[in-house]
């Protein structure tokens, strides 16, 4: 493993991508700005916890505004020349970061695991994500295709050419800490555009590792910014510079309704990925054991801190109790523990804070009439699992209008609601205010095709759970998930793109469009 890794990093980060322990440290250097790592002006720091473990990790710069500023500053300076290197050879570093995240995904997916708690499968699964989704954008440097057309006037050309837009802001959650700010940095820089980061503040080593491997790669000086700190802050710093042109966000749906009105104010352009609360609706004629691996995965995978998490379960009622039955015996048999440790199923919660908010929600559906619990309802505290954010996997039954049915969670809490026919489970599925993913299991094809139709989501599954997108197809949502755009494959280069219209006259004459006849 390169040593430039482990100066920046503390400690224990350093042990895990070394394998050794390391005497070289910048305690707290860990800001990215104009190409040097540097501490922030605050001084200040916030603690990166373990919540498998609830050991401390290591301090990470809490930054200050002024921080923000000096990046963005530097972000604006390396545009000018940025935008000029042609995208084949932007595209180049860009397949360099590719190998280096494939050399090193074993021990990125380690730390990740040790900083946000899924379990190493999960972890390495996102590295992947990123390891895609640099290759796909590598690949875009010699695409990056516009079109050309007819003009109505004689001896005039037309076409399409994607700009590049300018400074971009990236604000990214902790539950996908590599793969999303992937999603965003790759097509930005592929596209032209500079970058000033904001990661979550429950995963910055993660986004420390990625963006010195940006580094690596030979991304110039300024082109990626990174800082670390709380979001009320830096994200507000970030949407009033009036440098920065665009803001991309993943995250809740309340910070993003903030931050799209801010924007729009502004007249700022802004991508917004945000919650779900996301439904799997099996049929009486679907293969149940299908449907319940299905069910189990898009449940209880990453521990339901998915943003495409299965958190409804609509099951048509000739299969209802059969498939309940097995269900929640197969959920008490999944193993809770350490996502290092290879036997382990599901991991913590985040952290407490999270911890707190799914508690609060099963409190909710305990007292709720329409509600039974069937499994769990409590945090684990067997063992070692007293010493992390380890929460039971836990279903209830009960009603679509119920809050847990409604609102989004993030944890390990699957909601089952019993339909009498089809169209009903589509009116349940659909009577949410979110719409980003939904997934179907049936064997009657006139189903499915009405069901691809009608699904008010960014992105449907047949025969398969609510999780599992591929990077070269968009991703997003519809309703309170999305403002209309979307990341991945070709849809995120018209959020890190504008187009322009291009007519060449070459007549000699003046030529008036429309009046010319
Ligand atoms: P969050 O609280 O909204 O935070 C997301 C990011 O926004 C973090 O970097 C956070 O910084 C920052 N932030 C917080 N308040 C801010 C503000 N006022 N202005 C600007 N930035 C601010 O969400 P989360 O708890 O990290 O992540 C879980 C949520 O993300 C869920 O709702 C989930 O559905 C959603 N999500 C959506 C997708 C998708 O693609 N649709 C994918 C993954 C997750 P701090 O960490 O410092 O607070
Ligand atoms: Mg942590």
């Amino acid at each position: 493993m390169a040593s430039t890794t482990l100066h920046r990093t503390n400690k224990k980060i350093a042990d895990i991508m070394d394998g050794v322990s390391r005497a070289v440290r910048l305690p707290g250097a860990y800001n990215y700005i104009n190409g040097q790592w540097k501490a922030s002006r605050s001084g200040k720091t916030f603690d990166n916890i373990n919540p498998a473990t609830g050991e401390l990790l290591g301090r990470w710069p809490s930054s200050a505004a002024e921080d923000l500023n000096e990046a963005v500053v530097a972000a604006s300076e390396a545009y000018a020349s940025w935008r000029l290197v042609p995208a084949p050879k932007r595209a180049e570093r860009i397949l360099r970061a590719y190998q280096v995240l494939l050399e090193r995904k074993e021990a990125l997916a380690q730390v990740m695991t040790q900083e946000m708690g899924k379990v190493l499968k999960e972890t390495r699964g996102d590295v992947q994500e990123a390891i895609d989704t640099a290759l796909y954008f590598a690949g875009e440097g010699r695409r990056l295709f516009g079109v050309t057309t007819t003009s109505e006037l004689a001896d005039k050309f037309a076409m399409t050419v994607r700009s590049s837009i300018g400074v971009c802001g990236l604000i990214t959650p902790w539950n996908f800490p590599m793969a999303i700010p992937s999603w965003k940095i790759f097509p930005a820089l592929l596209c032209g555009n500079t970058v000033v980061f904001k990661p979550a503040s429950c995963t910055p080593a993660t986004a420390t590792l990625l963006v010195e491997i940006l580094e690596e790669a030979g991304i110039p000086a300024g082109v990626v910014n990174l800082v670390h700190g709380s979001g009320s802050v830096l994200g507000q710093a970030l949407i009033e510079s009036p440098v920065v042109r665009l803001i991309s966000f993943t995250g809740s749906s309340e910070v993003g309704s903030s931050i799209a009105a801010a924007c729009g104010q502004l007249f700022k352009k802004v991508s917004l990925e945000m919650g779900g609360k996301n439904a799997q609706l099996v049929l009486d004629d679907a293969d149940v054991d299908l449907a319940i691996e299905g069910a189990l995965w898009g449940a209880f995978g990453t521990t339901g801190q998915r943003c495409t998490a299965t958190s409804r379960l609509i099951i048509q009622e000739g299969i209802y109790g059969a498939l309940i039955e097995k269900l929640v015996q197969a959920a008490s048999k999944l193993k809770l523990g350490n996502g290092l440790d290879a036997d382990s199923q599901v991991g913590p919660l985040v952290s407490e804070d999270q911890l707190e908010t799914v508690k609060r929600y099963v409190d909710i559906g305990l007292r709720e009439d329409k509600a039974r619990l069937l499994l769990g309802g409590r945090r684990a505290t067997e063992g070692v699992l007293g010493q992390g954010f380890y929460f039971e996997p836990t279903i209830f039954e009960g009603a679509p209008d119920m809050r847990l049915a409604q609102e989004e969670i993030f944890g390990p809490v699957l909601m089952v609601i019993k339909v009498k026919t089809f169209e009903q489970g589509l009116q349940v599925m659909n009577g949410t205010r979110y719409g980003l993913s939904g997934s179907v299991y049936t064997r009657d094809v006139n189903r499915v095709m009405q069901a691809v139709r009608d699904m008010q989501t960014g992105i449907t599954y047949i025969n398969a759970p609510t999780i599992g997108a591929e990077v070269h197809l968009p991703f997003g949502g519809v309703k309170h998930t999305g403002n209309g755009h979307r990341e991945a494959g070709q849809a995120v280069l018209d959020i890190f793109t504008e187009w322009k219209a291009v007519y060449v006259d070459y007549s000699g004459r003046l030529q008036k469009a429309q009046i010319d006849q």
